[in-house]
Formats: C-alpha cells, structure tokens, sequence
C-alpha cells in the first residue's frame, strides 16, 4: 500500500511540477486549471496520510515560482502567498469551521472579494513616490520590474498622501477589449497579464495598456483594525480598488455571493475566475498566520470551469450516420485551457434556438477538464444590428433532401436514408444497424 502510495505521489508531484513549469514559466498550460487543482488536492490528501513521504519539491511546499532569470532579484520583506482554493460549497464550509475552532467564541467577518484573472504584484512607496514594483516571484523573492510597472497608468507614482513608507499588493490585468485587441497579434506567451509585465522593453509593455486592482496594504505599523479599512484607505491614496466587495458572516452568504458572481462575471470587463474570502480583523488574521504556502485566514472559492468569449463567424450543419443534423460554431480561434479553439458543438436545434444563437454573435465558451467546448450563452449587448435568427434552411447541407424535426422535437434530421453523409458514417464505422441502448449491436 505504501508502495503504491510512495509511486502515486511521485508521478504526481513529477506531473504537478511540469504544469506548473509550462504555466508559470513558459506561459503555456497544457491542463485546465481546475485539473490541476484536482491533481494538487489528491497529492495532498496522500501526503496528510503518508507524511513520511512527502518530497521536498511538493507544490504543496511552495508557492509556484515565476522567476525567470531575466530581471534582479529583490527579496520580500512579508512573503507574497498562495491562497489555498476550493470549487466545493463542502470546503468552504471546512474552511468556515476550522477557523471557528481556531478562535473559539469570536465574531468572524468575512469581507468577499472577486478573484482577479491577473498576475500579483508588489508596490513599494516612499515619502509618497513609488520606488519599486516587484513580481511574486517564488514567494520569498520576486523580480524588479518598476520601468514596466510605472507604464501602468492605474498605477500613481505618487500618493495622494506622502505617506512614508508602504507596501501595495494587487492584481495586474487585461480588460477583456485588451486582450482581445492583442491577442489576434501575438503569441500566447505574450498575451498574458504575466507575459506583458515582464517584457524587456518597457515601450512595449506601455502598448499593453495593463490595469492594476490594489487588494492589500502593508504598513510599518498597522493602521487599521480590519481589511476592509485598509482597502477604502488605499481609494483615498489614490489605487483602484474594486468595488465589488461584501462583508458576509455566514458560508450561506458566501455561497450567496460566489453564485451571484459565477452567473454574473460575464457582466464585468475583465476576467475573474473566483472569489476571494479573507477573515476581515487584522488581528485574527495575525493570530492564525500562514504556511509555507498560503495564508490560514483566507481562501479563493473558484469557478469550476473556464471560460472565455469568442465571435462565433458562422453555424455550419453537420449530418451524422443516423441523419442527425448538429449544428457547429465555428468561432474565431481562442485559447481556452490551455488549447486554441476553432469550433464547439451547439448540441442540437433546440438548444440552438433556446440560446438564440445567432451567427457574428459574441459568445462565451466553457470548458472543463477535456471536454469538448460549449457555448454557454450569448453576450447579446454586443449583438451586431444585421444578426439573425438561425434558419435551419429546409434541406440537408449535403444530399440536398428534406430537413425534418424528429419525434422528440430535439433534433433535426435529414430524411434520405441514401445520403452521402449518412452512407460514409455507416461505412467509416463498420455500422451494421441502430445500436442498442448499451452500445452493443441491436439483435
Ligand atoms: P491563485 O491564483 O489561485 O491565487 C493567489 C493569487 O490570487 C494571489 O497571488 C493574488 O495575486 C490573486 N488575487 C486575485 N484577486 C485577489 C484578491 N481580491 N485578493 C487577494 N488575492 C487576489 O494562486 P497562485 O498561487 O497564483 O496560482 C495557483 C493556481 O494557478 C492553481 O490553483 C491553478 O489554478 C493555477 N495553475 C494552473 C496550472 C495549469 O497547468 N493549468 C499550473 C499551475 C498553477
């Protein structure tokens, strides 16, 4: 059994740290990262049963490493974390109950925030001005890139307050119409909120037209007695900082808000991928501390599947060997988990025409783990004037026979049980007559 454990954990933190290389480092996952999170959840769930057999280069240790070797270094004077992360209502309410038993009697407050789709950064101030603007780097220390951060026009150089000396986290991003600008002219590497902020040539990374979230603020001496003072204190110095934020005492009412946010993220004009659920009290946050890893009073409550919006240029109809007629999107490719996609099934008629899915639509497309993409929905506020409903025109794409509906309504058929289409599936797959319900051939 320890065997079996002892080989499980060293394929998977063999598999877990190439992703992590191919995501943090060449800025090209190969897996989405809600399979990632699984593979990490099952990696630590057997180390907590075999601690004896925990590697030293667990991604369960540390936080993923950005570095790349091509700016200086700087050390962090307070460690930039990972959050630990959960998709399940089940977790978050773990979550909920070990920090009850860690403060036993207290008040807790939680203060809710959305989880920005960027890239952490670090922000140093002095007498008001910004001096350095550093990576997360591996958490302990991160590269200097404060030529690139000063193009960042969210960013102020200077303070509205010369406070003396403090230090600014937050979230650099692309708006979606960013991302959707360069992305049609650049590798995926670059494309990125991370990719952009590292380019040798700051000139460059002012064309990006980064935005920057501020989420944290670190003083010498604390200034404020909760998490939400320090985020409406760096609005008066000067910082974005998102608005969309609620103070929640209950899971119910965290669950309340990640739903709230999961339908609605569409709405917003940049990506996020989660909520963020920090305890609000500084000082229970300082009781409670960190790991190695991640902060014990906080926690990201993502989305469990990727999504990312896309023009839909044409519906085509395909004819299947029973005469199913699927209709397809054929979209302008974009990168979703990791691979770039060109086409995704719209299932059938009906779901076509529940959706109003119409051809020069924007649409968002999901995907989670490797299963084919799907349109999800239709952002109709971009809808082009000219955009129709879809005709299923009367004959089939291929033999140019009569379209009908079957008896479920559900799909469309194409009726000539000689056309080509249907002739070439039966033939491809060995087709010998309809299938039972088991897959196996009718008798
Ligand atoms: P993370 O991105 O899940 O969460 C931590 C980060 O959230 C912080 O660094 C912070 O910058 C950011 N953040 C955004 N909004 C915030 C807010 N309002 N308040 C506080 N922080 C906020 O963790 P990570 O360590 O950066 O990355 C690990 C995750 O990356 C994994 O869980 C996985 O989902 C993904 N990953 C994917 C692959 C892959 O191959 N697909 C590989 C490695 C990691």
């Amino acid at each position: 059994m320890s065997e079996q454990a002892r080989n499980r954990i060293e394929r998977l933190v063999r598999e877990l740290n190439e992703h992590s290389y191919n995501y943090y480092v060449k800025g090209a996952p190969t897996v989405s990262d809600e399979e990632f999170d699984r593979l990490m959840g099952e990696l630590a769930d057997l180390e907590s049963g075999h601690p004896d057999l925990v590697p030293s280069d667990s991604p369960n240790r540390r936080v993923g490493s950005d570095l790349s070797g091509s700016f200086p270094t700087v050390r962090h004077d307070v460690p930039m974390l990972s959050l630990d992360n959960t998709y399940s209502e089940a977790d978050l309410i773990e979550f909920d109950t070990r920090l009850r038993r860690d403060l036993p009697g207290e008040d807790l407050v939680y203060l809710a925030e959305l989880k920005i789709d960027g890239v952490a950064l670090s922000l140093t101030y002095e007498n008001g001005l910004l001096v350095r603007g550093v990576t997360r780097g591996d958490g302990l220390q991160g590269e200097e890139i404060t030529p690139n951060v000063r193009t960042i026009r969210s960013i102020p150089l200077r303070l509205r307050e010369p406070v003396d000396r403090c230090e600014v986290r937050g979230e650099v991003y692309l708006t979606r119409e960013t991302f959707n600008a360069i992305n049609k002219e650049r590798e995926q590497r670059e494309n990125t909120a991370a990719g952009s902020l590292k380019l040798q040539d700051p000139r460059l990374v002012a064309d990006r037209n980064l935005s920057f979230f501020a989420h944290g603020l670190l003083t010498p001496q604390p200034q404020h007695d909760r998490h939400s003072e320090s985020l409406e204190r760096l609005e008066q110095l000067g910082f974005a900082v998102n608005s969309e934020r609620r103070h929640c005492s209950s899971t119910d009412e965290i669950v309340t808000y990640w739903r709230a946010w999961d339908r609605g993220r569409e709405s917003l004009s940049y990506e996020i991928d989660g909520i963020v659920v920090k305890l609000d009290a500084l000082a229970q946050q300082a009781r409670l501390g960190a790991t190695a890893k991640s902060p014990r009073w906080a926690f990201a409550f993502k989305f469990s599947s990727e999504r990312v919006r896309t023009r839909l240029l044409k519906i085509a109809l395909q004819v299947g060997r029973t005469g199913v007629v699927t209709p397809v999107a054929e979209l302008e490719p974009v990168l979703l988990a990791g691979s770039t996609v060109s086409r995704a099934t719209l299932h059938n008629a009906e779901e076509l025409e529940r959706k109003d899915i119409r051809e020069g639509d924007t649409v968002v497309l999901e995907k989670g783990g490797d299963v084919i993409p799907k349109v999800v929905a239709v952002v109709e506020s971009e809808r082009p004037a000219e955009a129709l409903p879809f005709d299923f025109t009367k004959t089939c794409p291929v033999c140019g026979s009569n379209l009908a509906r079957d008896e479920s309504e559900v799909a469309i058929r194409c009726v000539n049980s000689g056309c080509a289409a249907q002739l070439k599936g039966r033939n491809r797959d060995g087709y010998r007559g309809p299938r039972t319900r088991a897959g196996g051939p009718a008798r």
